[in-house]
């Protein structure tokens, strides 16, 4: 179909129509490649997508946009139901410790402006996503780490808590008995959670928060509070988060390379693909014993997931319904 034809189409067919500048066409007439300032898209919203089992959290951050709230509002919201969930073993209150017994928060969220806040190992508070949405609201910097982060939380209001709840207290303790020091990478049960949010207006948020790796060295920090590496969003394509070991993220930025793979027109489903298949497939790589699983969606609001493993869901909230959905991965066993 000539691409005037589906513009026209686009735009008569109703649901959700959005302008999105800059896109890329080429003009049949001229035999050129020109930009084209405002193309209309028909896009599904509001939707939400999450890492793993989150009905809840994604029921909360669709309830905000169903409201008219903002994408921005929607993702805070929802990764707070985590961040308060004690059940929860790698996010917020009830997360599981670093080897010495303290419990540290890595947050981080973008907006639809390309701004982004993060907060890296803060003890003592529970909703560090709300830190993070301050750090990039209030603050002329874009990080803020560890007792920095904790002071100005407290400053904004932020009460101090007890993180360590009785439940990861006694995991660690048993840990402790054969632990050689080594921090533990599962590839089954995860809570990361990182959430893309697209609002009544078109407009494309995300966030990421968790504890990090249990029993992690002090100190360490994942991928999920860094921009590229959990998270990414631009608002003109669309945004990807991730889950799972973040050293392997970060090695290869994968996020961004997501969104940047979806910019030159690769459908959310196969930038995901590609970003794991960066991953297992350099040269020795031994993935058998940790997971990494991405969510992706696009200014059309089509979404995609994928993983290294089986075990890895997300959920999506669109056309008014919240569903859990098990995500397709790379290792199945070789017909
Ligand atoms: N990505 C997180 C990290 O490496 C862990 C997780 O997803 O459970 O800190």
């Amino acid at each position: 179909m000539k691409r005037r034809n589906f513009l026209k189409k686009a735009s008569v067919s109703g649901l959700g129509l959005v302008a999105v500048s800059s896109t890329l066409v080429s003009c049949d007439d001229k035999k050129v490649v020109r930009p084209v300032k405002t193309a209309e898209l028909e896009v599904v919203k509001p939707l939400v997508i999450a890492t793993w089992k989150t009905d809840l959290a994604v029921e909360t951050a669709a309830a905000v946009l169903e409201k008219g709230g903002t994408a921005l509002d929607a993702v805070e919201q929802g990764c707070r139901i985590e961040e308060a969930n004690e059940k929860g073993q790698s996010v917020g209150k009830g997360g599981l410790p670093d080897r010495d017994g303290n419990v540290t928060l890595d947050a981080c969220i973008m907006d639809d402006k390309g701004n982004y806040g993060a907060v890296l190992g803060v003890k003592n508070i529970k909703h560090v996503i709300s830190v993070a949405k301050k750090v990039m609201e209030e603050t002329p910097h874009v990080m803020l780490v560890g007792d920095g982060a904790e002071s100005f939380a407290v400053s904004k209001g932020f009460k101090r808590e007890n993180l360590l709840t009785e439940a990861a207290k006694k995991a660690w303790e048993k840990w402790k008995i054969k632990s050689e020091y080594k921090p533990i990478i599962n590839i089954e049960n995860h809570d990361t959670i990182g959430m893309l949010a697209i609002d009544k207006k078109g407009n494309i948020s995300g966030a990421c928060t968790t504890s990090g790796l249990a029993y992690k060295l002090p100190g360490r920090v994942g991928d999920s509070p860094i921009i590229g590496g959990g998270l990414f969003v631009d608002n003109e394509v669309g945004g990807a988060s991730a889950t799972g070991l973040g050293e392997e993220v970060l090695k290869t930025v994968g996020s961004f390379l997501i969104v940047e793979l979806m910019r030159q027109g690769k459908s959310p489903q196969k930038a995901c693909e590609e970003a794991i298949g960066r991953i297992v497939n350099k040269p020795g790589k031994d993935f058998k014993n940790f997971q990494v699983g991405y969510i992706a969606v696009n200014k059309k609001g089509e979404t995609g997931a994928y993983s290294i493993h089986e075990w890895f869901s997300y959920n999506v909230y669109k056309n008014k319904e919240n569903k859990n959905i098990k995500s397709d991965f790379y290792n199945k066993p070789k017909a």
